[in-house]
């Protein structure tokens, strides 16, 4: 696999970073996942936009312009052949040369790194069955929104799922629920469409704002609120968004059939519409 790493592609057995890097001693990084299909970019221009975002709140400096992002994205999807999957890339701080809590001085640049994912996007067979999950308390950060390298805790709650033989984390603070451990979370009640609002405790998800926007376009009735587990679990249906499982039906929470415990009708519809319309604009 080629990868890209600080301005050169390589073979990956020759990418190499510091291990004074800010991202691997303090997780002092950003990142994104962009999915593939088709050989074209989806929602390339949201994920950019959030990139800039997190970046910016992190005041970390930005070391390439949009326009050079692309075409690292296209370059690592031709050199590799690249036809569905995902494009990772990270920014982090950089490296002082040294271990020190406070951010380096302006003159250290950050590190950038690429690098692509083979998967089965379209015909996952999650989409047939649905998935599982269990709820979880949210012990993470409270600065959601800045999508960072510092995943430990996601990574924990998948563990916490994979031991309870389902498939993903639902977490929660305070009664409701944020989201999953690596998408955002909805419930379909009485043909309405809820989702937590858009805050510090959540990821604001590109596939999200793009769902919403198809729904809303399609007439269907959506409420940005705070949804607690307990009316998740009362819920006609479920499901999850994100770059890679597009829209994903849930199931089960908890142990609780949703419905007739079959993957519900607003949710197959909004992953057929998201397919159709996200293709279109793919780059
Ligand atoms: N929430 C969390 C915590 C995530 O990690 C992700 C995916 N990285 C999402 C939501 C979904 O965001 P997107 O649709 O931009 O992939």
């Amino acid at each position: 696999r080629i990868v890209y790493v600080n301005g050169d592609y390589l073979p990956e057995e020759e990418a190499k970073v510091s291990v004074f890097d800010r991202g691997f001693l303090f997780a002092d990084a950003v990142y994104e996942v962009t999915s593939i299909l088709d050989g074209k970019i989806i929602a390339f221009d949201g994920h950019a936009k959030r990139l800039k975002r997190s970046l910016d709140e992190l005041q970390m400096q930005n070391p390439i312009s949009t326009e050079d992002l692309l075409e690292v994205h296209h370059q690592l999807v031709k050199r590799n052949e690249l036809t569905e999957g995902m494009i990772y890339l990270q920014i982090s701080r950089g490296n002082p040369g040294d271990r020190d809590f406070a951010f380096p001085s302006e003159d250290v640049t950050p590190t950038i790194v690429l690098f692509t994912q083979t998967a089965n996007l379209l015909n996952n067979p999650k989409v047939a069955t649905g998935m599982k999950v269990i709820s979880v308390d949210d012990q993470r950060w409270a600065r959601r929104d800045i999508k960072t390298t510092q995943l430990l805790f996601p990574s924990m709650a998948k563990m916490m799922a994979k031991a309870a033989g389902v498939d993903d984390a639902w977490m929660v603070e305070d009664g409701h629920v944020t989201e999953g451990s690596s998408n955002n979370a909805y419930i379909v009640k009485d043909g309405k469409i809820i989702t937590r609002n858009l805050g510090h405790e959540i990821l604001h998800g590109i596939t999200r704002a793009a769902v919403l926007a198809y729904a809303e376009a399609a007439q269907m009735q959506i409420e940005e609120r705070p949804f607690t587990i307990d009316e998740a679990k009362k819920a006609d249906e479920a499901f999850i968004t994100s770059a890679s499982t597009f829209v994903m039906p849930v199931v089960e929470i908890d142990g609780v059939a949703l419905g007739d415990g079959k993957p519900g009708k607003s949710s197959l519809r909004l992953r057929e519409i998201y397919l159709e319309e996200s293709l279109k604009q793919a780059v």
